[in-house]
C-alpha cells in the first residue's frame, strides 16, 4: 500500500493555523490524533472529524480558538467529560485535554486524570488511532508514533499499544472496533489481540445495545461484511448479539443427507448484495433472509432436508430481534420483514418465467419489487457454473418481464379498476360481504391475466360474478 510519509500537508485546513496559534498564546502544546491522522495517511478522503488533544485543558483551547477564528463560531462544551466542539467550514473539532484512564471491572466508562501526550496515546485503542501529529510551532507537522502505527499500517495489522488483554477487558467495546477497522479497512487482526477478544467476548455484556449495534451497522456497511461476521463467530461475539444466525451454523447428515451450511451461504449472500447496494437495511435484509431456517429445519425420508415456511417464519422473527438490538421498529424494520417474507418468491421464477407469477409477484412486492430482485440475485450461490449461468439469465428475463408487465397491468401500486361504489350502484347494494368478493375475484382475474387491467374488462366481470352469486343489476 502507497502510504503518504509527509506529514504537513496533514494540516492544509485552515483551522489548523487557527489552532497553532491558539495553542502558542496559551502554551499548552497540541497534536491533532487519532482517525483524522490514520485517514490522512491511508488516504481515505476528506474527514469531517479532527480529534486535537492538548497537553493542559482542551476547554480554554477551544474557546481561544474560536475567538480567534474569523467567523467566531459557537463552542460546545462537555464539562463532565472535559471536552469542547466547535464546527469551523466543513470540519467538526473535537478538543480534549490530554488523559490517563484507569477503569473498573463493572464499567467501560474510566476514572480519568490529567496526563501527558504519552498517557493519552497509552489509552488509545489500536496502534494506528494514536497516531499524533504535532500543532505545535517548535516542531510542527512533526509525526508522534510510539506504538509503531505506521509500520502496522503499512502491513495492515491491527494491534493494541498495551496487552490486549487489559485493553480489551478496560474497554469491551473495542473488541468490536477491532473488527469494525479490520473489515473497514481489510486489515488483520493480530494474532495476540484476537485470542484476547476471544478470552473477553463474555464482557460484550457492559456494553449498551446502541453502541453494539454501531459497530454492527458498520461492519454491515463495509464492501465485504463477511470479513467482520466471521470474526464475530469465530472469538464468541456473534452468539451474543444475533443468536439467530449462529443457529444456521452448521452442515447436518441424516442416511447420507446433508443440506447446506446457512450461516456461510448468508454471508456469501451479504458480501454479493454488498456489491449491489449501499442500503444498510437491505443489507440487514440479506443478513437475516435465512434466519428462519433454523427453527422450520426437518428431516423427512421421503424428501430430505425442508424448511418449510422458513420465510413466513423469518419474518415473524424479525420484529423481536429489532426490538431486542434496538433498531429502529419503523418502515426499515418493515421493509426487512418483507423482503425476509418474499425472498424465495422470485427464486421459482429463476427456473420458469411464467406471467401470471411476475404479475402476481409484482403486486405483492410493490415499490420494493427492485430491492427484492436484487437480494434474490445474491442469494444465487450455487458453484454449478451451468446453474449459475442459467439463474441468473433467467431473472434477466424476470426483471425484463417484470417491466413489461409494469407497463401493461400497472399492478405495482394497484388500484381496482372497479370501486366498491360502482359495484354498489349497479347492483343497487348497501356495504356488504360480496362487495370484497367481487372486488377480489376481478383483482384475480387481473393477477392471472384473465384480463386487462382495463375498466370495461373489468366491469363485465364484475356483472358475470355478481350473477353468480345471486345479485341483479339495477335496470
Ligand atoms: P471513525 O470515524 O471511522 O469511527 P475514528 O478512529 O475517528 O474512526 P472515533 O470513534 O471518532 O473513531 O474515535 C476517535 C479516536 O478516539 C480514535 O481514533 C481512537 O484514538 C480513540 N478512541 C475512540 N474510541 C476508543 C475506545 N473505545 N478506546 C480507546 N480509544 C478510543
Amino acid at each position: 500500500m502507497q502510504l503518504l510519509e509527509n506529514y504537513t500537508p496533514a494540516l492544509k485546513h485552515p483551522v489548523f493555523k487557527y489552532i497553532t496559534q491558539a495553542a502558542l498564546q496559551l502554551n499548552v502544546d497540541t497534536y491533532v490524533i487519532g482517525g483524522f491522522v490514520r485517514d490522512f495517511i491511508l488516504q481515505r478522503g476528506a474527514a469531517k472529524d479532527v480529534d486535537v488533544v492538548a497537553v493542559g485543558s482542551g476547554i480554554e483551547l477551544a474557546l481561544k480558538v474560536a475567538e480567534l477564528l474569523p467567523n467566531k463560531p459557537k463552542v460546545q462544551v462537555f464539562k463532565t467529560y472535559g471536552t469542547a466542539m466547535l464546527r469551523y467550514q466543513d470540519l467538526e473539532v473535537e478538543f480534549v485535554g490530554a488523559r490517563k484512564e484507569s477503569y473498573t471491572e463493572d464499567s467501560r466508562n474510566p476514572q480519568v486524570e490529567q496526563g501527558s501526550l504519552q498517557d493519552d496515546q497509552n489509552r488509545r485503542d489500536f496502534t494506528i488511532n494514536a497516531l499524533a501529529i504535532s500543532l505545535n510551532t517548535s516542531n510542527l507537522g512533526t509525526l508522534l508514533d510510539p506504538f509503531g502505527g505506521i509500520d502496522d499500517l503499512k502491513t495492515q495489522i491491527i494491534r493494541t499499544p498495551l496487552d490486549p488483554d487489559i485493553t480489551y477487558s478496560d474497554d469491551p467495546l473495542r473488541m468490536l472496533r477491532a473488527i469494525r477497522f479490520a473489515t473497514q479497512l481489510n486489515f488483520t487482526i493480530e494474532s495476540n489481540s484476537l485470542k484476547a477478544i476471544t478470552t473477553n467476548a463474555e464482557r460484550l455484556k457492559i456494553i449498551t445495545r446502541e453502541r453494539v449495534m454501531v459497530e454492527v451497522n458498520k461492519i454491515l456497511e463495509a464492501p465485504v461484511p463477511s470479513i467482520g461476521f466471521l470474526h464475530l463467530e469465530t472469538t464468541g461475539l456473534l452468539q451474543q448479539i444475533l443468536p439467530e444466525l449462529t443457529a444456521l451454523k452448521g452442515v447436518q447428515e441424516v442416511e447420507g443427507q446433508k443440506h447446506k451450511d446457512n450461516f456461510y451461504h448468508t454471508l456469501e449472500v451479504v458480501d454479493n448484495i454488498s456489491k449491489n447496494t449501499e442500503d444498510l437495511w437491505l443489507r440487514w435484509a440479506a443478513l437475516l433472509h435465512d434466519i428462519g431456517k433454523a427453527p422450520t429445519k426437518r428431516f423427512s425420508k421421503k424428501v430430505g432436508w425442508t424448511f418449510h415456511n422458513h420465510e413466513f417464519v423469518g419474518s415473524k422473527m424479525v420484529f423481536k430481534l429489532f426490538k431486542r438490538l434496538r433498531l429502529p421498529l419503523n418502515n426499515k424494520m418493515k421493509f426487512v420483514q418483507k423482503m425476509v417474507l418474499l425472498s424465495s418468491r422470485p427464486i421459482v421464477l429463476a427456473s420458469e418465467v411464467t406471467d401470471s407469477a411476475v404479475r402476481r409477484l409484482v403486486f405483492d412486492a410493490g415499490d420494493d419489487i427492485d430491492s427484492l430482485m436484487t437480494l434474490c440475485e445474491a442469494d444465487i450461490t450455487t458453484k454449478n457454473p451451468h446453474k449459475f449461468k442459467k439463474y441468473h439469465n433467467n431473472f434477466k428475463i424476470v426483471r425484463q418481464k417484470i417491466k413489461e408487465v409494469e407497463e401493461r397491468d400497472r399492478v405495482r401500486n394497484f388500484e381496482p379498476p372497479i370501486s366498491g361504489e360502482v359495484i354498489m350502484d349497479t347492483f343497487n347494494l348497501k356495504p356488504c360481504r360480496e362487495i370484497g368478493q367481487i372486488k377480489d375475484y376481478i383483482k384475480e382475474a387481473i393477477l392471472d391475466g384473465a384480463i386487462a387491467n382495463d375498466y370495461d374488462q373489468a366491469y363485465i366481470l364484475m356483472l358475470q360474478r355478481g350473477k353468480d352469486l345471486g345479485l341483479v343489476p339495477k335496470t
